[in-house]
């Protein structure tokens, strides 16, 4: 995003292309629909991703090899995402007991980013579930501690602009729209808030963008989660995942020659993108009126980074993160901190 302060520019997250009203003096380059992309693999059916009906609570779990933390369900039917803790795949059982037998394992196994319904757990680790493959809806069992369970959030987003100055009023002052969306893992002591973009920017680019993201936003701050009186503390993790199945990124990012808004990036900007990250986890501008609030000028020094993207962020450009780990644990966010 560039903020208005040369161009006029405009710097609005995620509209439409057919609502954009771009200033007579702007550069900003052309947004387009970018190329075919080819699918890498079909596999799950993500853009399904369903949202809504977790619930569940943060439970110790031991096995033999290590003591760990992870989210656990406390209701059932439970809408959540499979992370295979790095494994190209874990199995996928009849019968909710260990078996190598080919016989016993339903085929494919489960992979990472399965989207998984669970219905029932049984004891002994043993979690019921039903997962799609294509147009199949299959049933069976999986040992959950070779898993981690996550939750996809999907939440709409809306900012009234006031009070722009006349330069930039005309592009300024409206509303915008757009979708947080993100993935939340509860891994041992760490949140993992991952973020799956589709851009046809370099791998170069790519990782510069990455390293600056994850080096304003990540383990700076920590959610604290008081659940059964007892407070459990996540370090959080910004993980920026670079797709290359459009169909299953949260987010698209356009490369151009300068950032002007979420969706379209410098290919050498390692600042404002910052700030456009930061509306992909649901913050919105800090700089003229929004929604009645009053922000000021953009780009002021000491300010936050959804004021200025020279800046950093603060523990409340993470409430929507805390909304939704509350929703993921299954507790109020009265009982989640950011710190
Ligand atoms: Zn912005």
């Amino acid at each position: 995003m560039k903020n208005p302060n040369e161009n006029g520019i405009k710097m609005n997250p995620g509209e439409k292309v057919e609502q954009m009203t771009i200033p007579a003096d702007s550069i900003m380059p052309k947004m387009h629909p970018g190329p075919e992309i080819k699918k890498m693999n079909p596999g799950p059916e993500i853009k399904k991703m369903s949202v809504g009906n977790a619930n569940g609570m943060i439970q110790k779990k031991n096995d033999e090899k290590e003591s760990r933390y992870a989210l656990s369900i406390s209701k059932f039917p439970w809408t959540g995402v499979i992370d295979t803790k790095g494994l190209s795949d874990v199995g996928f059982h009849k019968k909710p007991e260990p078996s190598d037998s080919k016989d016993d394992n339903i085929w494919p196994s489960l992979l990472n980013g399965d989207i998984v319904k669970v219905t029932d757990k049984t004891a002994n680790n043993w979690l019921h579930i039903t997962i799609k493959r294509g147009t199949k809806t299959i049933s069976g069992y999986v040992d959950w501690r070779y898993v981690n369970l996550s939750h996809e959030a999907n939440v709409p987003i809306t900012e009234t602009v006031t009070d722009a100055p006349a330069k930039y009023a005309k592009a300024w002052n409206r509303t915008f729209q757009w979708n947080s969306r993100f993935n939340l893992i509860f891994d041992s002591d760490s949140l993992i808030v991952s973020v799956r973009i589709f851009s046809t920017a370099t791998e170069a680019v790519k990782e510069k963008w990455t390293k600056s993201i994850e080096d304003k936003w990540s383990k700076k701050f920590s959610l604290e989660a008081e659940m059964d009186s007892k407070k459990f503390n996540f370090n959080i993790i910004i993980n920026v995942i670079w797709t290359d199945d459009k169909s299953e990124s949260h987010q698209v990012v356009y490369p151009g020659k300068s950032t002007t808004n979420m969706e379209n990036w410098g290919t050498s900007d390692a600042i404002d993108i910052t700030h456009e990250f930061g509306h992909m986890l649901g913050n919105k501008e800090e700089y003229f009126t929004v929604n009645g609030v009053k922000h000021g000028a953009s780009r002021q020094k000491g300010k936050a980074v959804m004021n200025n993207p020279a800046e950093n962020p603060l523990p409340r450009h993470f409430n929507l993160v805390k909304s939704e780990a509350a929703k993921a644990l299954g507790i109020h966010q009265d009982k989640c901190k950011i710190k």
